[in-house]
């Protein structure tokens, strides 16, 4: 069972990411468990017919307590689909909800059960507190990728992400991969992720065009490789599911 944690800024293109990968992977005839890790729950719309699936929080806080059943759900595509889902607003901690989340699924040997060939954390990257640095910390993750474009703001998250997988990295815990550039179309891109890469010592995994087949693929709630897989984008996407799972990288 391979683990990959994949994070990112706020709304750099995770979600989007991690489902279109995940569909690929499943594609393969792979068992795919998709993870979200955000308050949002919304990693695995693009899956689920563009509808929100209940999350392990508000499960619990329903039910008081969890069957897999309720807290995993098959997509289409054949990925087994979990939101941690979040506090209610105002009250607890958002990367409490996501360590709760694990700590159930592992209490239901979701792992045993399923046998996931993969598991895919999609995790927010703004802010590494304890929580949201879980899947690095808590021995749940193997690997670690951070999508960025260009941007500053995308560039200086993936550095805190960095910095704080080197430093539980010295504890043996989920090394750091590389970068995914899912392009904003910015000026000079390229050369500045290149550039953000050499300093913080870690390839360019894959670079992602911007490509407006994503949003019409999401507007009928599935993914790329889903709705439109003859096109470019999903080869785009079905690559980089090679190159996560079999390791290496392209330039
Ligand atoms: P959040 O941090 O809020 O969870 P996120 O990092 O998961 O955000 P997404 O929700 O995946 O980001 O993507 C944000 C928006 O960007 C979506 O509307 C998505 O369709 C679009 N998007 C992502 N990648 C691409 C791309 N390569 N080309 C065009 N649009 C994209
Ligand atoms: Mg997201």
């Amino acid at each position: 069972m391979k683990k990959i944690a994949i994070y990112g800024k706020g709304g750099i293109g995770k979600s989007t990411t991690v489902a279109n990968v995940a569909a690929a992977m499943a594609a393969l005839g792979l068992t795919v468990l998709q993870i979200g890790c955000d308050p949002k729950a919304d990693s695995s719309r693009t899956l689920t017919g563009g509808k929100n699936i209940p999350t392990v929080l508000e499960t619990l806080r329903k039910k008081g307590d969890a069957e897999l059943d309720d807290l995993v759900f098959k997509s289409s595509t054949g990925v087994l689909c979990v939101e941690s889902g979040g506090p209610v607003p105002g009250v607890g901690c958002a990367g409490r909800g996501i360590i709760t989340a694990f700590e159930k699924l592992a209490e239901l040997d979701a792992y045993e059960i399923y046998k996931p060939d993969i598991v895919l954390y999609d995790v927010l990257g703004d802010v590494v507190c304890g929580g949201f640095a879980m899947p690095i910390r808590g021995g749940y993750a193997d690997e670690v990728c951070i999508v960025t474009s260009g941007e500053m703001m995308a560039l200086y998250a993936a550095a805190n992400i960095a910095h704080a997988v080197r430093s539980f990295g010295k504890r043996g815990y989920a090394s750091l991969r590389g970068l995914i550039l899912n392009a904003k179309n910015i000026e000079n891109e390229n050369e500045l992720v290149d550039k953000a890469a050499a300093e913080l010592q870690a390839p360019v995994m894959y670079r992602l065009p911007r490509e407006p087949f994503v949003q019409q693929a999401e507007a009928q709630g599935k993914t790329v490789v889903e709705a439109f897989p003859a096109c470019a984008m999903a080869a785009h996407y079905r690559a980089l599911a090679r190159l996560l799972l079999e390791g290496g990288e392209t330039s």
